[in-house]
C-alpha cells in the first residue's frame, strides 16, 4: 500500500456546531490504511461503516467510548484529494463545521499543497449494480452501476418549495471542478435552525425562500452529492476510485451507508 500523502502533520482550529465551541483537529500520516479519528488521543474510531452510530442528520462515527459527529463533510474533502493513511485527534467530539461545506478542508489541503496527482488514474470497478431502496419511503433510493468510465454521481431531488422544485446535479471525477461540489453548503428548514439555535449559521429554508444567498442555484443537490462521496468512503475505499455510476434518488445519509456497506461487500 502507497504511503500517506500527508508529509507533516496539519492543525486547524475551527467553531464545532454542537459544542459552539473552538475545536482543534490534529491531522498525522499513519503507517494503517485509511483514516481514524480520536478525541484528545482517546482510543481510535476508524472512518468505516462498522463504526456508523447515527445517521440522523450528519454521519456519527463511535466506537462505543468516543463519539464523532459531523464526519461527512471532512470525509468528502479527504476522499476529493485523496488522502489516507490518517489520524485526526479532535479536542472534542465532533468535526469543525465551517460554513456547512467542505470548503474549510479543501482550503487547507490546497494550503499544504496536498493534491491527489495521479492517484485517481484508478482501474478498480464496481463488480456488480446495487440498488438500495428506503423501506419505509420506497420512493427514496440509490443505484449504483458498473461504468467504464471514473466516477459519476447525480442527485435528484423533489421538495414542494418554489425555489427547489425538482432539480438534479450530475458531478464526474475529471469532468467537473470539485469546486462545483466543495462549497456547497449543507441547509435546513429554518424552523428546525431556530428550534436549535443555528439561524444566521446554516442556511435557511423558510416557506417560499432561503435566509441567505445561495452559491450556485441547485446548491440543496450539490451538497448532497458531496455527502453522498463522504459517506461513501466509509465502505474502506475512496469511492471516487471505483468506476461506477450513481443515481440517488432523494437519498440521504441512511442510504448512503447502506450502499457504502454493500460496496465493502463486493470486496473491489
Ligand atoms: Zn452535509
Amino acid at each position: 500500500m502507497s504511503s500517506s500523502l500527508l508529509k507533516e502533520n496539519i492543525d486547524l482550529e475551527s467553531k464545532g456546531l454542537i459544542s459552539r465551541q473552538q475545536i482543534k483537529a490534529e491531522i498525522k500520516a499513519n503507517e494503517a490504511a485509511g483514516i481514524r479519528f480520536s478525541v484528545n488521543g482517546s482510543e481510535l474510531v476508524p472512518a468505516n461503516v462498522d463504526s456508523i452510530s447515527s445517521t440522523q442528520r450528519n454521519t456519527v462515527l463511535s466506537n462505543g467510548v468516543n463519539t464523532i459527529c459531523l464526519t461527512e463533510h471532512f470525509m468528502a474533502g479527504a476522499a476529493l484529494i485523496n488522502l489516507n493513511h490518517v489520524d485526526v485527534d479532535l479536542s472534542d467530539e465532533e468535526l469543525p463545521f465551517g460554513d456547512g461545506s467542505s470548503k474549510l478542508w479543501l482550503d487547507l489541503f490546497k494550503e499544504k499543497n496536498l493534491v491527489p496527482g495521479e492517484a485517481f488514474n484508478s482501474s478498480l470497478s464496481l463488480k456488480e449494480e446495487i440498488k438500495i431502496v428506503d423501506p419505509e419511503k420506497p420512493h427514496r433510493y440509490i443505484i449504483a452501476k458498473p461504468s467504464d468510465e471514473n466516477f459519476k454521481a447525480t442527485y435528484l431531488m423533489d421538495w414542494n418549495h418554489p425555489k427547489i422544485g425538482k432539480q438534479s446535479f450530475t458531478w464526474q471525477l475529471g469532468v467537473n471542478p470539485i469546486e462545483d461540489i466543495t462549497d456547497a453548503r449543507t441547509f435546513s428548514t429554518e424552523m428546525e435552525n431556530q428550534m436549535l439555535g443555528l439561524s444566521g449559521w446554516i442556511v435557511g429554508i423558510t416557506e417560499d425562500d432561503f435566509t441567505m444567498p445561495l452559491r450556485f442555484a441547485d446548491e440543496p443537490s450539490r451538497h448532497k452529492v458531496l455527502d453522498l462521496i463522504g459517506d461513501l468512503y466509509l465502505s474502506g475505499i475512496n469511492p471516487l476510485l471505483i468506476k461506477m455510476e450513481i443515481i440517488s434518488n432523494q437519498g440521504g445519509h441512511h442510504l448512503n451507508s447502506l450502499l457504502a456497506k454493500a460496496i465493502r461487500e463486493q470486496n473491489i
